[in-house]
């Protein structure tokens, strides 16, 4: 006999596996920015998110996760140079790992 303490409700678990995924994916994007600029000695905060060829800084519909790596095949909107698979591998693993911690 399952007991589920308030205010769990099962008919919402598949919402808070797919919050789970989200929030990991948001993790995710923020861990990329950490991989990235803790080892160049870059500020966490400023700049915002730009391009590292042509400067351009990424709008907020091109900086979510998963989605816009899948949108715009990997590639910078402006100048279309290549962003590494790593950042979509590092968004999908975190929010997979979130699910399962979940
Ligand atoms: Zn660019």
């Amino acid at each position: 006999m399952l007991n589920y303490a308030y205010p769990f409700v099962p008919e919402l678990t598949i919402f808070w596996y797919v919050m789970s995924f989200i929030s990991g994916t948001c993790a995710g994007s923020f861990l990329n920015v950490v991989i990235y600029r803790v080892p160049a000695d870059i500020s966490l905060i400023t700049p915002g998110s730009h391009c590292p060829k042509c400067k351009k800084e990424i709008p907020w519909y091109q900086n979510i996760p998963l989605i816009s790596w899948l949108v715009l095949r990997g590639k910078c909107a402006n100048c279309a140079c290549k962003f590494p698979i790593r950042y979509f591998l590092v968004e999908l693993l975190t929010g997979v790992l979130f699910v399962l911690v979940f």
